[in-house]
């Protein structure tokens, strides 16, 4: 099968590199031409454990290449997977389609053949039809049809959950699109792995249903958090409690800073939209979006605390800036409102990131970058851990405390206990839901 993948982010490039390792001939298309430039140099643009050596290795075997001519590739494909951004539009929460669409109109003058048209990118209700649309205004002649094929991987574990998705969603109008779907992914299939194919209204509501409930159950757990602190418990030990009941299961039950991310926020913004705009209010998801942002707030007081009120010429080190470990990425990470109100409170601000600096270098003016945590320490008022990287699940507590001014640690992520802490010389140690 020949695929165009058109857009080489997180999504594109992990899909298209995947692609290729089922076999398929895969163009990966970007309009970024510096990004195409270092891809066909074989580097990798972004962070994410193993794709390197997966796409150096399609490459070498000739199923793999990248081009900033989308015309082109678009012309020799049978399916054309369309996997831009999708960002919150300014000002109302919608997603922004404009990638979308000026990607379909540039397909649809470029479409030869029987082409299905996939639609990868996490896009509002009805998305799909409107793709087919554009591309039938804009190329009457076109034999195509569109697809629905929204994606469920995870930053950081991108290529496992690909190659083992937990299902594959393949929304269609016709056995013609659905054969060509089936072909694609007839690798998982063979080795069992569930493809739902259903309708593409389904399939688009899917995709907001599935990342909605997720963030309702991390913002659930956030706020028992919240309430743990008040009475007493341990949210660490009622999560472990309530998730061996399998209707609710282990998983996403971490208490912490709240939700971030390239996906969650905008993800929950949109399918309120979408509710509004068919007059059926989303309550809880709008709940949800509006107590993930106090636990936001609630985060900063934590810190404001741990300074005994007040920021003002303390020396902080935060550990962790990413919005997750084991990626680079950093749109709406935590970090990226809890630094600049340190900051603005007059604090000075260490950071310390395994991938994120090249990121965050822009997105965290005033900072300053460490090499490793107990650098960033020394002489600290404060550590925050922020970022649950593998470097920082296993500190050395003891050495830690003694570069710093003040040992205190405000834990985030629940990485550490008070026990442990305070035996390893901290002072003060808090946190979240403990
Ligand atoms: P991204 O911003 O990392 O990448 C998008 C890429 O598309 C950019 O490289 C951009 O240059 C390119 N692009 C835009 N318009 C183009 C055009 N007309 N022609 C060629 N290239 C074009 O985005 P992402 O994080 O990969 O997300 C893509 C989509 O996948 C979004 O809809 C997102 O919601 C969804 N999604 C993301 C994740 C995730 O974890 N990042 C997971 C599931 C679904």
């Amino acid at each position: 099968m020949r695929i165009a993948m058109i857009g080489t982010g997180y999504v594109g490039l992990v899909s298209g590199v995947c692609f290729s390792d089922f076999g398929h001939d895969v163009v990966c298309v970007d309009k970024d031409a510096a990004k195409i430039a270092r891809l066909q140099a074989g580097e990798v643009p972004i962070y994410e454990p193993g794709l390197e050596d997966l796409m150096a290795r399609n490459v070498a075997a000739g199923r793999l290449s990248f081009t900033d001519d989308l015309a082109a590739a678009v012309a020799e494909a049978e399916a054309v997977f369309i996997a831009v951004g999708t960002p919150t539009r300014r000002g109302d929460g919608h997603a922004d389609l404009t990638y979308v669409m000026a990607a379909s109109e540039e397909i649809a003058a470029a479409l030869q053949g029987y082409t299905v048209v996939v639609t990868k990118s996490t896009v509002p209700l009805g998305t799909n039809r409107q793709v087919k649309q554009v591309i039938a205004k804009s190329n009457p002649a076109a034999d195509f049809d569109v697809a629905s094929n929204p994606e469920f991987l995870r930053e950081g574990a991108a290529i496992d959950d690909f190659m083992r998705p937990d299902r594959v969603v393949v929304g269609v109008q016709n056995d013609r699109a659905a054969e060509v779907m089936a072909e694609i992914y007839r690798p998982l299939y063979l080795r069992d792995f569930p493809i739902l194919t259903t309708d593409l209204e389904s399939a688009e509501m899917i995709k907001y249903a599935a990342n909605a409930f997720l963030a309702t159950k991390i913002t659930f757990m956030n706020e028992i958090a919240g309430l743990c602190e008040r009475v007493g418990s341990d949210v660490k030990e009622v999560a472990r409690g309530i998730g061996l009941d399998g209707r609710i299961g282990n998983k996403f039950l971490h208490a912490g800073p709240g939700y971030g991310g390239s996906c969650f926020p905008k993800d929950t913004a949109a399918l309120a939209r979408i509710g509004q705009d068919h007059a059926y209010p989303m309550q809880i998801t709008e709940t949800v979006m509006r107590v993930n942002q106090e636990v936001k707030a609630r985060m900063l007081e934590k810190l404001r605390d741990a300074c005994d009120g007040s920021f003002n010429g303390k020396t902080i080190a935060v550990l962790g800036v990413t919005f997750k470990p084991n990626t680079d990425d950093m749109r709406e990470a935590p970090s990226l409102t809890i630094v600049p109100a340190l900051i603005g409170g007059g604090a000075r601000v260490r950071v310390v990131d395994p991938q994120g600096e090249a990121e965050g270098r822009d997105l965290l003016p005033g900072v300053r970058w460490e090499e490793d945590p107990y650098k960033a320490a020394r002489n600290a008022d404060l550590v925050v851990l922020l970022t649950e990287w593998n470097e920082f699940r296993a500190l050395d507590l003891k050495a830690l405390a003694r570069k710093m001014a003040q040992p205190r640690m405000v834990d985030l992520r629940n990485i550490y206990t008070a026990k442990a802490a305070k035996r390893a010389g901290f002072e003060t140690y808090v946190g979240v839901g403990r």
